[in-house]
């Protein structure tokens, strides 16, 4: 396809979405904070299960000035199972920021909302392009794809020199007139039309100018490069039972589940046996000088994020006494353990019977 041929893309892509378009909650608003939230949810998150997410994080925080004002652990709480936490620290952080710095009213210039924790170039187009109609190019995961089909891109949508091509491309494309609309259509036909796997080439509008359709390599674009580089963890936890009461800890600001609550970790090299455990110098010190019954050993699982792959095992114990180190720990009651947020490891350990002793 010709990149002239812009205007006739625009005008095929709304009229498409003028009858395909999808009924989702945020899209009945132009309210800059909920098209904010729910642009966040929907960055790593599938819409059917980022919907009750958005839902119950809306009725909530409504507004900026709510979620402002809450505790990071809720805000945490609210996001629990939705994996990528730094998302909604980021949203707090930038919740208190316009609360400060705006009077609470969400700004309208783009480079106010890219200055946002957790802002990157998709959400600030998406923002002041759905929000307030300013001609703001998103591109998303859909974007890429039905870009690089129609126009036979095969430069790695991952690379520097791929993001500043398709950047400047959708931004050529963009209907400077309706920008909201422009966005949207495009963002659906990629989600509904231009699917990953099967496009619906057959009933596609746009069929006769599509590059990959002509060639038949539909399934080669978009092109990535290849850039997996997955590190393995091995996660020990301690379930401790001391008088109905466990411990957890909260996640330093460094690492992966950063602000989350997890039991007292012994991560190693590899998932200790029961033997390796005790003689393990951090288990020692936890424990110094107190009789510990080792219950139950979980089965171990594997827990796949971005970049790595974490095994854990959670082993259950008992102790008579608290020891100095343990003191550190927050001791929680067994009952209230649903209250704090926690990831999705320790949710599921949690769900599928993990406090029974
Ligand atoms: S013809 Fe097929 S590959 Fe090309 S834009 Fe349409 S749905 Fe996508």
């Amino acid at each position: 396809m010709n990149k002239n041929s812009g205007f006739r893309i625009s005008d095929s892509l709304i009229s498409w979405y003028s009858v395909n378009k999808r009924d989702l909650p945020w899209r009945e608003t132009g309210d800059p904070y909920c098209i904010w939230i729910s642009e966040i949810i929907l960055q790593q998150t599938r819409v059917n299960q980022g919907y009750d997410y958005y839902l119950r994080f809306i009725q909530r925080f409504p507004s900026v000035k709510v979620l402002a004002g809450a505790s990071e652990d809720e805000v945490l709480k609210y996001w629990q199972g939705l994996g990528y936490y730094s998302r909604a620290r980021n949203l707090h952080k930038a919740a208190k920021r316009i609360a400060s710095s705006f009077n609470g009213v969400f700004p309208r210039e783009y480079h106010d909302v890219i200055a946002l924790s957790g802002v990157g170039d998709y959400t600030a187009a998406a923002i002041c392009s759905l929000a307030y109609n300013q001609p703001y190019a998103v591109v998303d995961g859909n974007v890429y794809r039905v870009l690089s089909r129609l126009f036979g891109i095969a430069t790695p949508i991952n690379s520097t020199k791929g993001k500043k091509e398709f950047a400047g491309l959708a931004q050529e494309l963009i209907d400077k007139k309706h920008p909201a609309l422009y966005n949207q259509a495009i963002m659906d036909f990629g989600a509904l039309m231009c699917t990953p796997a099967s496009p619906k080439c057959g009933d596609c509008p746009l069929q006769a100018a599509c590059k990959a359709y002509e060639l038949k390599r539909q399934e080669y674009f978009p092109v990535k490069e290849n850039k997996s580089n997955v590190t393995n963890r091995y996660f020990n936890y301690l379930f401790v039972n001391h008088a109905s009461d466990t411990y957890l800890k909260k996640r330093g600001e460094k690492d992966i589940w950063a602000g989350l609550y997890e039991f007292p970790l012994i991560e190693a090299g590899k998932l200790l046996s029961g033997e390796e455990l005790l003689q393990d110098g951090n288990f020692q010190r936890l424990f110094g000088g107190v009789d510990v019954e080792l219950h139950r050993f979980s089965t171990p699982v594997k827990h796949k994020l971005s970049h790595r792959l974490i095994e854990a095992q959670f082993i259950l114990l008992r102790i008579d006494n608290e020891t100095p180190l343990l003191k550190e720990y927050l001791r929680v009651p067994l009952s209230r353990l649903q209250d704090y947020p926690v990831s999705r490891l320790i949710s599921l350990f949690l769900e599928n019977g993990g406090v029974s002793f």
